[in-house]
């Protein structure tokens, strides 16, 4: 391979910051999109609620963490309080119901690595994952809604990450390569570690919320609205940002020792984790920290031979924004085996 890092940023990196700017622009999604979505919700909860008045439906995932692209599918949580059903079983019944419902390709996927209930809204078009009490995910979802408020620049900067992995075949977990929601967690960190920083380490404040969801305390300051201005003497463009973000995960991140941590704002070794060497199938190959759930590192996915398909992808990137003439339309072209 060969190492083609470059020591200094394309002097016409500003030139290419209104093109990423557009593609942004083009893949957040209309108002209308939302308003499906809250309809859906809706009719959903009124179905659950005649089975289980308690139960309670909660969006999250990247319809409701402000990372969603448009016609992303939604990831809805039921959370319900009934100790006589198993896991399995809520998710057969809820299937029941929603069949009964004017709902289509009703399926209850019980074996899943999560387990979920799928269906098709055919009023509203939406695809639906519906989970069981996974309220971690509900909580971190919160988390990046909120880092999403600080400074606009990570949303940019994710959306246009994400675009990148689905274009390139990076964003498949069943082929070793890392879920949207990692690649988020990249980006916040990324931002977390500019200078002057462009996000602050909302763990690491006075905290003004607090819940315990499965025996994990989760913890942080979430008043964002009084953190508006604290990226603002970063003046880092987008493009600039983008490329610092490539060239990072190319050539500078410590793959050997380093994880990625969000809660921290820093970065931690894989010693002081004991992630130093694979147990089961855990490799620990690229390591992110989940926020909240700290013993799992969402790089778990990625073996032997994902992370070097990884890591060609992000050297491809940094190259791209390095050298090519139109990096805009390069970076995006769609991988072809
Ligand atoms: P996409 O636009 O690709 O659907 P997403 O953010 O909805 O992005 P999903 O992979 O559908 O990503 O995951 C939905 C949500 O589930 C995430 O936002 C996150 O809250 C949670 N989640 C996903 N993967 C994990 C994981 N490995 N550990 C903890 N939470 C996760
Ligand atoms: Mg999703």
């Amino acid at each position: 391979r060969i190492q083609r890092r470059a020591i200094q940023c394309r002097h016409d990196i500003e030139a290419l910051n209104s093109s990423f700017i557009t593609i942004f622009k083009a893949l957040v999604p209309a108002e209308e999109e939302k308003a499906k979505q809250k309809e859906l919700l809706l009719s959903l909860q009124n179905l659950v609620t005649k089975e289980w008045p308690n139960a309670k439906l909660h969006l999250y995932g990247s319809c409701a963490n402000c990372f969603g692209v448009s016609k992303s599918d939604i990831d809805v949580c039921l959370a319900i309080d009934d100790h006589d059903l198993s896991k399995s079983d809520i998710l057969l019944r809820l299937a029941d119901i929603l069949q009964s419902g004017n709902l289509q390709n009703v399926q209850a996927l019980t074996r899943a690595r999560v387990p979920i209930v799928k269906l098709m809204d055919p009023d509203t078009g939406l695809s639906c994952d519906i989970c069981v009490n996974n309220l971690l995910a509900v909580v971190n979802t919160k988390l990046l809604k909120d880092y999403a408020q600080i400074d606009e620049r990570l949303r940019q900067l994710a959306f246009i990450v994400k675009h990148w992995a689905r274009s390139r075949r990076v964003n498949e977990t069943y082929q070793g390569t890392l879920s949207s929601y990692a690649y988020v967690l990249m980006c916040i960190h990324f931002l977390q570690l500019r200078r002057p920083a462009i996000l602050p380490c909302l763990q690491a404040m006075d905290a003004t919320y607090t819940v315990t969801v499965e025996n994990t305390k989760c913890t942080y300051f979430d008043r964002v609205e009084k953190l508006h201005a604290f990226g603002a003497r970063n003046k880092e463009s987008i493009a600039r940002l983008l490329w610092g973000f490539f060239h990072y995960w190319a050539y500078h991140h410590d793959y050997t020792d380093a994880v990625i941590s969000i809660r921290t704002g820093s970065i931690i070794s894989k010693r002081a984790k004991d992630w130093t060497r694979r147990i089961g199938n855990d490799r620990h190959l690229i390591c992110i920290e989940d926020p909240f759930d700290i013993s799992h590192d969402l790089g778990r996915v990625v073996d032997k031979y994902s992370i070097k398909i990884l890591r060609e992808e992000f050297e491809r990137a940094a190259d791209i924004l390095q050298y090519d003439l139109n990096p805009s339309v390069t970076l995006f072209q769609p991988y072809v085996q």
